[in-house]
């Protein structure tokens, strides 16, 4: 018996297990949190480091999940025309508390009836992918801007901060797989939102000086 699989179906299934995978192993990581968390108050001066140890650790560990496995919810069908207006409001809405507890004031410009075609928890994941990125590029506050607009048959995305910045060798390291300047980071988050964004045939352009700031340009082909 032979069996072979189209790249589309092996995709599919591919990402049909990551997003169970996500879900199964979120679960008790949540679970294990509680109690750590719970325990902290009545542990002495060392245990109670260790426990603080872990805790970080496990949210190191849902951050991979949620950078990396996330995208691929198992919901079939959810392919088809996104109204960028809507996705991009909701997406700043899930990530407002964020920018908030960073000091992060985020302004927009939102044009109405523009439309891409896709995946809509692939297209949300990648938003919010760069949208955590700029968050975290202000450490000690500052501005994201969001704007989208459209022309000859485009939609673009522009999302700048007002952060620390990058150099010409960091803006080439970005997408590789475990590239990360950050602590707590996983460096896989650029790599899937590269990934995301090219299955819908658009295109992710960073442009950025250290100490400025970062501005990303994303370009995707309008819907009808
Ligand atoms: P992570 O966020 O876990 O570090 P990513 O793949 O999302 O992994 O990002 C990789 C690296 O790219 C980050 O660690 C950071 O150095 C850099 N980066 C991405 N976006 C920005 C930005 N807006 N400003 C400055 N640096 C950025
Ligand atoms: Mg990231």
């Amino acid at each position: 018996l032979k069996m072979q699989m189209h790249r589309s179906e092996r995709f599919a299934l591919i990402s049909e297990m990551a997003a169970s995978i996500a879900h199964e192993v979120r679960n008790p990581l949540t679970v294990v949190r509680g109690f750590l968390q719970l325990g902290k108050s009545s542990a002495d001066e060392k245990l109670r480091r260790y426990m603080e140890i872990a805790i970080a650790e496990l949210d190191r560990a849902a951050s991979v999940l949620s950078d990396y496995l996330d995208f691929a919810k198992p919901q079939l069908n959810n392919v088809g025309k996104i109204s960028v207006s809507e996705k991009m409001t909701s997406v700043l809405k899930i990530v407002s508390s964020y920018a908030s507890m960073n000091r992060v004031e985020i302004t927009s410009g939102i044009g109405e009836n523009l439309y891409v075609s896709g995946d809509k928890s692939k297209l949300k994941q990648a938003l919010i992918n760069i949208l955590k990125n700029a968050i975290e590029a202000m450490p000690d506050g500052g501005t994201l801007h969001v704007e989208t607009c459209s022309s000859g048959g485009k939609v673009s995305v522009f999302v700048s901060d007002s952060g620390e910045g990058m150099t010409s060798e960091q803006l080439q390291k970005l997408g590789s797989p475990f590239y990360t300047t950050k602590a707590q980071g996983t460096g896989l988050g650029l790599m899937v939102t590269f990934r995301l964004l090219e299955a819908m045939n658009a295109t992710l352009k960073y442009e950025s000086e250290p100490g400025k700031g970062t501005k990303v340009c994303i370009v995707f082909p309008e819907a009808e």
